[in-house]
């Protein structure tokens, strides 16, 4: 074991250019959700070299699959998402590999995980003999753009077809030094669903309020009821947020609108309370509207469902990654975060773990937070990251 970890470390580091300079390349080419053609193009061509057969299930990304020397009925797939943000990116750090496309950024890292597993299939297909079963390389496109290239992937039959009994993915996290990866079992990553609200009043001037009904007030009490669905509904030991983001309403100083609007996201753990969140919003709604002789408008959209980390997978790549990081690489959290991810819906149907690699510095400048214009990555956590892909899938 520590040999195989020894000799997966040293390609990684072999390769680690490899992995650079393909970083800086998707990094100046961004392109955003469902347009990812050209680096669907780049990753095929690369994975083509490597002799790996490739396969395209949706328009854009593309899965590889490596065939292992050992006859096994073992399928495990690796997932890194390939899509860039619509925004326009800012950072010294970065002006050698500055995005030469206009409104488009890899201000996520996805540039860093298309090439860290781009990575783990050099290293895969030199070890080809030694591998059991059959590995799947995922390079998915918008993770970033509902509905989710990882809903659309799961939905196509792809992966079930292919026989897939387990993957797992990653995302590079500013919290963490390269070297490091942190993770827990159980929920890691919330459901985040949005919501849209119309108030439904009678309008009129401001001077005669009884003969109108006006949406405002009736907004302030939805609004201060709204906080109570966390605090009274929810079990106290189970995380929710509802979170109002924008309220809109009025004209002026002398009219009493006809109406008001507000819009807001909604972040659980579960299917249930993220529908029983919405249960109370609509009662609280229509209990507040109704009596006062208003009306309502309620649309909540269902995001992505929250990500879960298998408990047994999870086992396996914390001790994956002490032996290729060392005990103290590994950072087991405490407590989930509140952002999601559309890794969660390949855990709907196959069991999976996700993972955070640690990929911020001083040095590199990469300390800012997700979608932060100045969103960079300390490269040397792809040693981190393909050295331990490829220790997953080795190791078992
Ligand atoms: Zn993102
Ligand atoms: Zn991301």
């Amino acid at each position: 074991m520590a040999d195989l970890t020894r000799t997966i470390q040293q390609k990684a580091e072999f390769h680690f250019d490899y992995m650079v300079q393909t970083r800086r390349y998707l990094h100046k080419n961004p392109e955003i959700s469902f347009k990812e053609h050209d680096t669907t193009d780049y990753i095929l061509h690369e994975l083509k070299k490597l002799g790996i057969d490739t396969y395209r299930p949706l328009d854009t990304g593309c899965v590889g699959i490596i065939e292992g020397g050992k006859k096994s009925d073992r399928v495990i797939a690796l997932r890194a998402d390939i899509d860039a943000l619509s925004m326009e990116e800012e950072g010294e750090a970065k002006a050698e590999f500055v995005s030469e496309r206009e409104g488009a950024a890899h201000c996520c890292g996805h540039d860093a995980h298309t090439a860290n597993l781009l990575g783990t299939a050099q290293i895969l297909s030199e070890m080809q003999d030694e591998i059991e079963g059959k590995i799947l390389l995922i390079f998915q496109p918008a993770e970033e753009t509902l509905p989710g290239g990882g809903r659309l992937l799961t939905e196509s039959g792809f992966l079930q077809e292919k026989g897939v009994q387990s993957i797992y993915g990653l995302h590079t996290n500013p919290d963490y030094a390269p070297g490091q990866i942190a993770v827990k079992s159980g929920p890691l990553m919330a459901r985040p669903d949005e919501f849209e609200i119309t108030i439904k009043g009678v309008g009129g001037h401001a001077a005669t309020p009884h003969l109108t009904v006006d949406p405002i007030v009736l907004m302030g009490q939805v609004i201060s009821q709204f906080q109570t669905i966390v605090s009274r509904s929810i079990d106290p030991t189970e995380p929710a947020v509802v979170t109002i983001g924008r309220v809109r309403g009025g004209t002026t100083y002398n009219v009493i609108p006809a109406k008001a609007e507000m819009i807001g996201t909604v972040r659980t753990f579960s299917e249930k309370n993220a529908y029983l969140v919405r249960d109370r919003m609509e009662q609280i709604l229509k209990g507040i509207t109704e009596p006062a002789g208003g009306g309502y408008e309620f649309a909540f959209n269902e995001g992505y469902p929250a990500v879960i980390n298998d408990e047994e997978l999870t086992q396996k790549l914390m001790s994956a990654a002490r032996s290729v990081l060392g005990s103290d690489g590994v950072i087991e959290l405490k407590k989930p975060i509140m952002a999601g991810e559309d890794f969660a819906f390949y855990q709907q149907e196959f069991p999976g773990a996700f993972f955070f690699l640690g990929s911020g510095s001083e040095e590199a400048d990469s300390k800012w937070s997700w979608h932060h214009p100045r969103y960079n990555v300390d490269e040397k956590c792809m040693l981190t990251g393909s050295a331990l892909m490829a220790g997953l899938v080795m190791g078992e």
